[in-house]
């Protein structure tokens, strides 16, 4: 209609002024939820596909607002990211899923084989010392460094690949290891990938439960483990739900799945009884 009448498009209708409203309200919520303790981690298990093995968790973020409830974290690490609460907020996920799983490691009998993996944002990984920080809190909480998986995903990887390697070569020298997230949704440059130092591909979940075309799927995924043994990598399915699924990722011998299948994300009381059910069996 604008263009009928010649008059510019309104740019703040009412709409977009209350969602306006809600965004700046809802990032300054989002700026005391670390001081209020409204942030919690989830932790969904990571298993051996050849055994069933409970290999470790992903440490997932929720935000457990006062009145809106749990938060998922789509709804707020763009927002995060944005407004650079991430730093802090991301410092604070990386600290208290190392000191849960040392806690985990000193009260479970056979935990000290369980692994953790952080997700790392994009800003943390390009500015923040993330480096000294992480040595910081691997002293602090005298986990095991091999046990720390920061998973960064492939786009953030191949942003600037050369400081890549040169970050990644300083986590490795920490002992720490490398996951590249999302894997197989950006545009790796096979020479690049072989330059970076990293441990693990984890396969993004569209392959694995999408609902794009099964056969293909299932092809792309079996080329990406053989890019990854080709690389000395292993490789993580995520997004598993069905058992049919995790055949076909037995048949292709994935390394490790994540998923509904085993489980959602639980907060850390379900996750102790799942390590705990799980030696039980
Ligand atoms: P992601 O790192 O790719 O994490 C996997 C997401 O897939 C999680 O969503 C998980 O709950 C979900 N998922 C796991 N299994 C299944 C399944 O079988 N089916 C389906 N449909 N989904 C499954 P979640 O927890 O909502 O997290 C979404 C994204 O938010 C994460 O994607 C990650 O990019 C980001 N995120 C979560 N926690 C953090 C954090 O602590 N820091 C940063 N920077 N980002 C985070
Ligand atoms: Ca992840
Ligand atoms: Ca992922
Ligand atoms: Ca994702």
């Amino acid at each position: 209609r604008a263009k009928e009448t010649g008059k510019p498009y309104m740019i703040f209708d009412r709409r977009m002024h209350k969602e306006i409203l809600e965004v700046i309200s809802l990032e300054a919520e989002l700026r005391d939820a670390l001081s209020n303790d409204e942030l919690v981690l989830h932790y969904q298990p990571i298993v051996n596909v050849d055994t069933r093995a409970l290999e470790g968790f992903e440490a997932l973020v929720r935000w457990n607002h006062p009145l809106k409830g749990i938060v998922p974290p789509d709804k707020f690490i763009p927002l995060a990211e944005e407004t650079g609460i991430i730093l802090p907020l991301g410092r604070w996920v990386i600290v208290e899923a190392c000191r849960q799983l040392g806690k985990w490691q000193k009260t479970i009998p056979g935990a000290e084989r369980l692994s953790v993996s952080v997700n790392v944002s994009c800003r943390q990984f390009v500015r923040d010392g993330l480096v000294e920080y992480v040595a910081q809190v691997l002293e602090e909480t005298g986990i095991d460094p091999a046990r720390l998986k920061l998973e960064i995903t492939e786009s953030v990887l191949m942003q600037d690949t050369s400081h890549s390697i040169h970050e990644l070569n300083r986590l490795k020298a920490l002992g720490v290891r490398i996951a590249v997230d999302d894997f197989g949704t950006g545009y790796s440059s096979l020479s690049y990938l072989r330059q970076l130092p990293i441990d693990h591909l984890k396969i993004d979940r569209s392959f694995i439960s999408g609902s794009d075309n099964a056969e293909d799927n299932i092809q792309i995924v079996k080329s990406i483990i053989s890019l990854a043994r080709n690389l000395g990598l292993t490789v993580i399915a995520e997004g598993v739900e069905h058992e049919d699924q995790f055949a076909r990722l037995q048949d292709v011998r994935c390394d490790k799945a994540q998923g509904y299948m085993f489980s959602r994300p639980v907060d850390s009381i379900a996750a102790e009884r799942y390590i705990l059910d799980y030696q039980r069996r």
